[in-house]
Order: C-alpha cells, then structure tokens, then sequence
C-alpha cells in the first residue's frame, strides 16, 4: 500500500528551504514542520538547564521531554539558538529522540511536509517528493542577514557568514545523518532566483511528484 504524500525539504542554513516549504504547504495544503525548530528548542533548553552542549546524556533528556507548544518561543529564531542547534544535533541520541516526534508528524493520511537535513535520507526516505534546497554560502548569508535585522537582531555580514561556514561544516561533517542530497532528491539551486521563482520552481517539481504518487 502506497504511503502518505510526504515532502522532504532538505538543505543548509538559509537556503530558503522553510520559505519553500511554507509555500508548498499552501499550494498543497498540507501540513508543515520546521524540524529545525526541535533541535533549536533542544539547544536553548539543555543551555537552561546549566548542562554543557557536549553532555550527550543531558542532550538527550532534553530531547526526550520536548512539547509542541514548545516550538512557538519566538527565541527559537535567534542566531544564538541556530548555533546551539548545530552543536546538539550531532548526538546520535538527541537524533533518535527527536526520530519519532518528526515521523508521526509525517504519517498523517493526507500527507505533510517537513524541512530539515536528514528527511529524505534518515526520517522519511520513502517520500514520494523530495527537495534539496541550496544556494550559495554568500547568497545565504545576505539572507540570514536581512532576517536577522527584520528580528531587531542586528549583526556583520561577516559574521553571519562565518556562522554560515562553521554550520555546514558541521551538520555535513557529523558521523549520524549528516546534512547531504537523497540520491533521488530533485536539487534546487535559488542562489539566482527570488523568493517567488524559488517557490514556484518547487511548486512544479512536486506537481511532478505528485503526478507519479498518484499514478502509482
Ligand atoms: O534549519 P535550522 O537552521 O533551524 O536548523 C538549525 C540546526 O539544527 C541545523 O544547523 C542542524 O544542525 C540542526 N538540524 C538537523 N536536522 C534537521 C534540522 C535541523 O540536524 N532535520
């Protein structure tokens, strides 16, 4: 039997991959989760509780007892909170803590959409739609930027790009679902389109998908 219509929005930091996906989940009213989301709320909350990032255990509980109504705080945005993000998200444990949270949300009847790092290699591999979302380090980090400033949380270009760096080596250098493409994921470089192109070239790719699944 043919499982719900999932997409998997996968992609570095500030790619556009949650404006993507936010986007899809309008075209094709489908729910989204932001999964990033639960790994910035691990971070900020192992932090709370005075335990050091590297503290796998301390990690991993603060995982294990993570909420949904936990995931509005708007502090979850913050640059800070992407940068905790990064470092508890290479606990092995913390991954399979946070596994089952994001797969029920993906095994609803009429489908979902979730954007992340490791959907359609780790998560979710069976989904019928699958996106990677990229666009160059620059690119990004000027977009990082202007989000940051609309926050009220000014910063140096520089900066933001060094942060950048920093994360795509680390989510593509981890032993445990390290940030990378599924062999079958249709790649969507935005480095040169705006927000409607990029949304608009995602839109087609999963019309496509969508076309096969339901054939299939
Ligand atoms: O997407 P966002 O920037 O909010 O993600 C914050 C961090 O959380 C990423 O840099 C990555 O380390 C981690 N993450 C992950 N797997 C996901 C989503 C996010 O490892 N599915």
């Amino acid at each position: 039997m043919k499982g719900p219509f999932v997409i998997a929005v996968d992609g570095p930091a500030a790619s556009g991959k949650g404006t993507i996906a936010t986007g899809l989940g309008k075209a094709f009213d489908l729910p989204v989760l932001d999964t990033g989301l639960l790994y910035r709320a691990v971070g900020v909350l192992t932090e709370r509780s005075g335990e050091p990032l590297d503290n796998a255990e301390a990690c991993a509980a603060a995982a294990a007892m993570l909420t949904a109504d936990q995931l509005d705080d708007p502090r979850l945005r913050t640059r800070e909170a992407g940068e905790l993000a990064s470092r508890v998200a290479v606990h092995p444990h913390v991954r399979a803590a946070l596994m089952e949270f994001q797969r029920i949300f993906a095994d609803q009847d009429g489908g979902a959409i979730l954007d992340g790092r490791d959907i359609g290699t780790v998560i979710w591999p069976q989904a019928p739609a699958k996106l990677y979302v990229t666009a160059s380090p620059e690119v990004r980090a000027a977009r990082r930027w202007k989000q940051l400033k609309a926050q009220g949380e000014p910063v140096a270009l520089e900066d933001v790009l060094a942060d950048i760096h920093i994360r795509d080596a680390r989510d593509g250098g981890r032993d445990t679902a390290p940030m990378r493409p599924a062999p079958d994921a249709v790649l969507l470089d935005t480095s040169e389109m705006t927000i409607e192109q990029a949304a608009d070239a995602a839109r087609r790719i999963v019309e496509a998908a969508r076309a096969r699944w339901e054939a299939s």
